[in-house]
């Protein structure tokens, strides 16, 4: 019995460490399955409204693609989104990309006005990767976003190697490693006029939503990205 209150005891103490039951921006209890609290949510750094767009624009993406895409959030080392998109990708607990996703439909709503997705896609994690994690972060993300959005989810692409992590890269090393990484799944649907909105969780110099956008591109799609948070601006 002690043995077994021990080990509950212990599961439990882990358990809160990687599913947060209180806001990790100010500790106080959550009303939902959001890892943050409303007010906290409202007080999260955001980015200028054009920084996105003016940094996909610089690496030649197309104009009304980089006009439309989103970054939710300004990434703050050490500071709230930080611990927030930790725990998203770290935390084994694929459910809390939803109400996230949802705030991110929300602001896909409300910048790209009068462009609505048909469908929401995840940018895939190496396979590797994503057995390591158990998950790929990105699809609870899409998940949320796409029932904001009142779309469906759809698994369009799928890498085709292996890239380096990006963190340790140089700035322009970030494009050659992940540059054609990405192919349209086999099966997918024809999208040829369809609008996709592609999702991450964290863009650092767009490379790599851009390399993953290019081959929807190729097939007609019409692409939206967006993002949890951006690294800068
Ligand atoms: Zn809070």
């Amino acid at each position: 019995m002690f043995v077994f209150r021990a080990f509950r005891s212990a599961v439990r103490a882990a358990s809160g460490l990687v599913f947060p039951s209180l806001c990790l921006g100010c500790g106080g209890p959550l009303a939902d399955a959001a890892p943050i609290c409303a007010s906290c949510v409202r007080m999260l750094p955001r980015p200028a409204p054009e920084a996105l767009a003016g940094q996909l624009l610089a690496r030649d993406c197309a104009e009304p693609l980089a006009r439309r895409s989103v970054a939710l959030w300004r990434f703050d080392p050490g500071g709230t989104v930080q611990r927030v998109q930790h725990a998203l990708k770290y935390g084994r607990r694929p459910s809390l990309g939803i109400p996230l996703g949802r705030l991110l439909g929300d602001a896909t709503q409300r910048h790209a006005r009068g462009w609505a997705p048909d469908v929401v896609c995840p940018v895939p994690l190496a396979p590797i990767r994503e057995l390591e994690r158990g998950y790929n972060q990105s699809a609870g993300l899409a998940s949320g976003a796409a029932d904001a959005l009142a779309c469906e989810t759809e698994d369009l692409l799928v890498r085709t190697r292996s890239t380096r992590t990006q963190t340790t890269l140089a700035f322009s090393e970030r494009w050659q490693n992940v540059a054609g990484a990405f192919a349209r799944s086999p099966e997918a649907r024809p999208l040829a006029g369809v609008r996709v909105l592609l999702v991450d969780d964290v863009v650092t110099t767009g490379a790599t939503l851009l390399a993953a956008a290019q081959p929807l591109l190729d097939a007609g799609a019409e692409v939206t990205v967006a993002a949890l948070a951006m690294a800068d601006g």
